[in-house]
């Protein structure tokens, strides 16, 4: 008998022989995550899908004492191959850990299992009559994923991403033990803040079977705006005008019209806006319909004064909902023709330069780099494709799109890191980028990294290969 089947005939007796999954028609889909790359599909031995927190730890016990590579799995939306094995060791699904453990309005919290997906985190807080800001384009997400990568999503500006909420994490380590970090208590000074290790850390230095979130009143109002300008320069140089004048919008996106119209032909709607080759896309919230109405006129002076060429208010839900579903559908729409969807995030300050850079490398090199993102936290996602686009529609395979693919990449991390950046602002290093982060941080960071890894992990089991080599 092999270990690996040593190890799955002791994994049944602990989580049901229906809970390890071998065939592979069963284990294909955990091979991969939402990258679109498929260099870094791998396939595992064998998934397995513990059903409480005490089966997830006897799981990492087991794979500690036979050295089976463990790599945790939410709801594989990554884009950074994170959750897909490295090595050819065993998956640990978290679909099953998906219950409330404490609903508790008092305190403004709610405790989950890690394998809540976030469409029905969102429903147990409304019912709670509370708000979770932080929200990642794609709700099938896991809340435990999205603590893992430490999601953002275009609401950051304003609430900051998922580690602002995150108060309380159940982690398995990598011997088997369990540990309670943070609590429903907002302070702590005591000790290390293990808390914020484990978020962002990828899978690779605990497992997080239960999440304690802070949760705020909801906004009540919110209203969505389009302005559209000559082009993406001037819109972004108005963003830092309308933070100054003490307008905080929920979210500021800024959107190439030509990237737009792909959303556009999917989805067989119109954006507002048919002046000029960008817009941002303001989302403003408050308590009530004045206040909400009175940040709207403050922001329409300045926006004209910006170089706007018009504003124009979604005046009913429905209108409102078909602007973020153009929004949120781009990544979508591009999918077909898309090899690696970037994250970098720059100092708000850079981000036109870095655009400007980025329109410099399609001219250089002949491509389409299509770019949106956040434009009020510094978030640029730009779309490598291996084939050109042209007025929305995607075009055959570039010839050499492999390596012209590798060059961009290296370029525009290289300008992100000159311009105080980092190559993932929310998605996360994986397998994808780990060679680039490795390449452009300094060294002693990269040495504590590998310290807290060794120190954490000794025998790397915990997802292996990803963030750091160690
Ligand atoms: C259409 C689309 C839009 C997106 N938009 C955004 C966006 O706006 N903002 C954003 O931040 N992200 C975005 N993403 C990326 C993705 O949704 C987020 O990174 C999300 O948080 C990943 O959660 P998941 O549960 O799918 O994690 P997975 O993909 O399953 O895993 C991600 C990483 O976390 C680890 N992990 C998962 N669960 C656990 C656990 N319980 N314990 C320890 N480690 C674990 C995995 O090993 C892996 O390293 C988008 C993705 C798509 C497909």
């Amino acid at each position: 008998m092999s270990n690996i089947e040593k190890w799955i005939e002791r994994a049944e007796s602990i989580v049901g022989s229906g809970n390890v999954l071998t065939a592979f028609e069963d284990i294909e889909f955990f091979s991969h995550d939402e990258y679109a790359m498929e260099e870094f599909a791998c396939m595992p031995a064998a998934a397995v899908r513990p059903g409480s927190e005490e089966e997830t730890a006897a799981i990492v016990r087991l794979c500690a004492e036979m050295k089976i590579p463990l790599t945790a799995r939410g709801g594989g939306t990554g884009l950074s191959a994170g959750c897909v094995p490295a090595a050819r060791g065993v998956v640990l699904s978290l679909n099953r850990l998906n219950g409330v453990v404490d609903a508790d309005p008092d305190n403004h919290t709610i405790t989950v299992q890690a394998g809540m997906a976030l469409h029905d985190l969102y429903q147990h807080v409304k019912e709670m009559n509370l708000f979770f800001p932080p929200h990642p384009g794609d709700e099938g997400a896991f809340i435990g994923g999205a603590v893992a990568a430490n999601a953002g999503g275009a609401r950051a500006v304003k609430y900051g991403t998922v580690k602002r909420y995150v108060i309380g994490l159940q982690v398995v380590l990598a011997d088997g033990r369990i540990a309670n970090l943070g609590g429903k208590f907002i302070k702590s000074s005591s000790g290390y803040n293990l808390l914020d290790l484990m978020i962002g850390s990828e899978g690779t230095l605990g497992i997080i079977t239960g999440v304690t979130i802070s949760l705020l009143p909801p906004p009540g109002v919110s209203k969505t705006l389009v302005v559209p300008f000559a082009d993406v320069a001037e819109a972004i140089s108005v963003v830092p005008k309308i933070l100054k004048a003490d307008i905080m919008p929920c979210a500021v996106e800024f959107l190439e019209h030509s990237v737009i119209r792909c959303a556009e032909r999917l989805l067989d709607r119109s954006w507002p806006a048919r002046d000029g080759a960008a817009s941002l896309m303001l989302i403003l919230d408050g308590r009530n319909e004045d206040e909400v109405l009175g940040q709207a006129e403050d922001l329409a002076a300045i926006v004209e004064a910006g170089g706007a060429l018009d504003m124009l208010l979604a005046e009913d839900d429905s209108r409102q909902a078909d602007i973020l579903e153009l929004r949120s559908m781009l990544y979508e729409a591009l999918r077909p023709g898309t090899v690696e969807l970037f994250d970098i995030c720059v100092p708000r300050s850079e981000i036109a330069g870095h655009i400007g850079f980025i329109h410099e490398l399609e001219v250089r090199y002949g491509i389409s780099l299509p770019t949106y993102g956040h434009a009020a936290d510094g978030n640029v996602h730009t779309h490598s494709l291996r084939c050109r686009l042209d007025d929305g529609i995607i075009g055959g395979d570039l010839p050499g799109w492999q390596e012209m693919h590798e060059q961009v990449r290296q370029d525009l991390f290289a300008d992100a890191v000159a311009r105080g950046g980092v190559i993932s602002g929310e998605h996360g290093i994986g397998l994808a980028k780990r060679d680039y982060l490795k390449a452009m941080s300094p060294a002693a960071n990269l040495d504590l990294m590998i310290a807290v890894k060794k120190a954490l992990d000794p025998d790397n089991i915990l997802n292996p290969g990803k963030v750091v080599l160690v």
